[in-house]
């Protein structure tokens, strides 16, 4: 799959650089607590030996941003502070670290009667004197009040995306361009709706995707997915993490999980009908989990790329999936659809199911279904 990123500038993390046309980068987080140095320690390298192209830590108290020191005097990682409400510790902690994640919501707490943009203002001076990018992470847990207080409750996107773009407005007016923006909800239709609406308004800032909360895998897992496939397949999206509720010895499961869902999507194994935007046939698979009804699934999936190889100018978008969990609801976006049962595969046009098939008869069926669709849209 060709995918067409978004023109996006590059910010430098440390030895790592994102947007611009560079990899995505996976990233996560640790989940120590950061004063226990030997802990956080072992888990950063226990990341990182994982593949982590950053790592976060979170900083809030005096003796969190007295550990960060330590930290780094035994590792190499690229290491990002979460400043969460403490802005101050900045200073403190920046000579150490590779980038400063702050969250425009956060900044009301101390020193209420300070402007946010003389925080921001500080925070850049830090970032500067220290060679430090800047994530602005807007949470929709914790979103700006005034923002929040401008729209209908009901709207959660609105004040998240507001809050962004501002933060971005300042930054640039500052001539601060090291930065990118991450805007996180529990909710992935919310991320997915949120992170378009934010890409089409600045094409050209860097992303980091993840949808908080996610929770145990394997429902953490897919319902970063569902995200991640709707995003990264248009473009957008330059660094992402996959926040899963696992025990710490386990966090490293965050960066398998981030990169086997980015290959998944580069390949189209895909378990929500995704739109890559391309003009010619779009073939999606789901990429399979223990739910497959048949094993015969993986070579049925293999059998239709092949056999509509024949039709690959065309702007059709067929999906294979593996159960009848997932398959029935998924393929209704599609304009062919394949659900696989223990003995049958069902065929559908968009919504609409045109029958049950044996697995050695539905690629006939398929054809001749393709080939009826071909001639209606000329
Ligand atoms: S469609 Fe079914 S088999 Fe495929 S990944 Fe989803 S749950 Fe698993």
């Amino acid at each position: 799959m060709n995918i067409q990123r978004n023109p996006t500038r590059a910010v430098r993390i440390g030895s790592v650089t994102i947007g611009a046309g560079h990899p995505i980068a996976v990233q996560s987080m640790t989940a120590t607590q950061t004063r226990d140095v030997d802990a956080t320690v072992a888990q950063v390298n226990a990341l990182a030996a994982a593949g982590a192209d950053v790592v976060r830590i979170a900083v809030d108290g005096y003796g969190e941003a007295q550990a960060i020191p330590e930290i780094r005097a035994q590792t190499d990682a690229n290491l990002a502070v979460d400043l969460q409400e403490n802005y101050r510790r900045a200073e403190t902690v920046a000579p150490y670290v590779e980038k400063l994640r702050y969250n425009p919501g956060h900044l009301y707490h101390h020193e209420r009667d300070k402007p946010w943009q003389d925080k921001v203002r500080y925070l850049v001076e830090v970032a500067r004197d220290n060679d430090c990018a800047i994530r602005v992470g807007v949470n929709c847990g914790s979103v700006d009040p005034a923002k929040q207080a401008a729209y209908d409750p009901a709207d959660r996107v609105s004040p998240m995306l507001d809050s962004a773009l501002e933060h971005c407005r300042f930054l640039d007016e500052m001539g601060f361009t090291r930065y990118c923006v991450s805007l996180k909800d529990s909710d992935p239709q919310e991320v997915i709706e949120v992170n378009r609406r934010f890409a089409e308004a600045r094409p050209d800032v860097p992303l980091h995707l993840g949808v908080t909360e996610a929770g145990l895998p394997p429902d953490g897992v897919i319902k970063t997915r569902i995200a991640l496939e709707q995003l990264v397949s248009r473009g957008i999206g330059d660094t992402i993490r996959v926040s899963l509720t696992v025990p710490n010895d386990r966090k490293p499961e965050e960066i398998a999980a981030g990169r086997q869902i980015l290959d998944d999507i580069a390949h189209g194994r895909v378990r929500s009908v995704v739109d890559y935007g391309l003009s010619t046939l779009n073939i999606i698979s789901c990429p399979s989990c223990s739910r497959v009804e048949n094993e015969a699934f993986v070579e049925l999936a293999e059998d239709v790329k092949r056999m509509t190889e024949y039709a690959r100018q065309h702007k059709i978008t067929i999906a294979v999936m593996g159960c009848r969990v997932n398959g029935p609801g998924e393929t209704d976006q599609a304009d062919l659809g394949l659900w696989c049962g223990p003995s049958y595969v069902n065929l559908k046009r968009g919504s609409e199911t045109l029958g049950q098939f044996a697995y050695n008869e539905i690629l006939g069926e398929l054809k001749s279904r393709l080939d009826a669709l071909i001639a209606e849209r000329g």
